[in-house]
């Protein structure tokens, strides 16, 4: 009986190690958070890699709260911290996407507004700067909701984006990756005769999302990538999906979401979480967690989220190795963590 207990005990002290990053608090008074994707291999970090990945964060929570503090909607604050993250080549997003099986960068991005429900999206953008200004033009400035390649295209031109050749998107560290599993491939396929399935491997996740509040209590959540290397042409993922990768309920959070993203879409993630907040009565927090280290890890699904609840908690869940993200808060507090909980 004894044993039969302590065995128990055991089993659930077990499971809820692994699935559950518990010191991952929330964290009150938060305005801005932001997260830029699941990160690399955590063997792979550098101290220059990591300073700089900071240092990026850094500048797009403040980027973001300067928005708000000049009288920015939430809207403004989501578009403002995305745009600093897609400029930079350290992420997965804009400048430096990864590349699909074809060798080119298509682009996805969402934006919604937690006041209104409206949402606006594009996806297999290849010469649009700045996806989520595209995005938030396709809400503001249509009467529709997802423009994709080519249409998505002369739509953003039509508003007077930046529009950039392709090669802007293009570095060396994500065109190495690619021909490293063009290498691969070919390799097997000499050997076997068939062109092998390669799984997603960590480092070719990398996007990156933000979720605010503001002064009014409107909150609004976005998201933009370059979506999975290798993945086929024309394949789009969870980021410009609203309800898959992004969603915003001013009567429940923010979600941008981040990740492989089939699983995603198919568990309705974003929506998901907020769907028990708003039904269940959870938590935030504990509606994440359900969603991402139990409905996701037991589908094999990797990846993570981040949320801001009406009352400016924001909380992360992510059943990978690290998850870059960070928060600001109305009285400019940052918090930064990469692969630390
Ligand atoms: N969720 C993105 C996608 O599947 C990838 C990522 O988050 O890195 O396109």
């Amino acid at each position: 009986m004894q044993i039969a207990w302590l065995w128990g005990g055991l089993i659930v002290t077990a499971l809820a190690a692994d699935s559950i990053h518990a010191g991952d608090d929330v964290v009150p008074h938060v305005v801005l958070g932001i997260h830029g994707g699941t990160g690399a291999d955590k063997k792979d970090m550098t101290p220059e890699l990591d300073r700089q990945l900071r240092a990026l964060l850094t500048e797009a929570l403040q980027a973001g709260r300067a928005r708000l503090q000049s009288g920015g909607v939430s809207l403004d604050a989501v578009e403002t911290a995305i745009r600093v993250m897609e400029d930079s080549p350290l992420l997965n997003a804009g400048k430096g996407a990864v590349f699909t099986h074809e060798g080119r960068n298509e682009l996805d991005a969402s934006i919604m507004d937690g006041r209104t429900k409206k949402a606006g999206a594009v996806a297999g953008v290849t010469i649009v700067k700045n996806p989520i200004t595209a995005a938030r033009a396709v809400m503001e400035k249509s009467k529709h909701v997802l423009f994709v390649g080519r249409g998505a295209e002369i739509f953003a031109t039509q508003q007077g984006l930046e529009i950039v050749d392709p090669s802007y998107f293009w570095t060396e560290e994500r065109w190495n990756s690619i021909r490293d599993i063009w290498k691969k491939e070919a390799d097997a396929k000499t050997r076997t005769g068939e062109l092998p399935a390669l799984p997603p491997k960590k480092s070719e996740y990398g996007t990156v999302g933000a979720v605010a509040l503001d002064a009014h209590g409107n909150l609004a959540a976005g998201t933009s990538t370059g979506g999975m290397t290798n993945k086929m042409a024309g394949r789009v993922g969870d980021s410009p999906i609203i309800g898959a990768g992004t969603y915003a309920d001013n009567a429940a959070g923010a979600i941008s979401c981040t990740g492989h993203g089939e699983f995603f879409i198919r568990y309705a993630v974003s929506h998901e979480i907020v769907a028990q907040v708003k039904y269940r009565g959870a938590s935030i927090k504990d509606a994440a967690e359900d969603v991402i280290n139990r409905q996701l890890k037991d589908a094999g699904g990797e990846g993570a989220s981040i949320c801001l609840d009406p009352q400016g908690n924001f909380a992360t869940a992510y059943n990978s190795e690290g998850l870059y993200r960070g928060s600001i808060t109305s009285d400019g507090q940052i918090r930064i963590r990469l692969y630390e909980e």
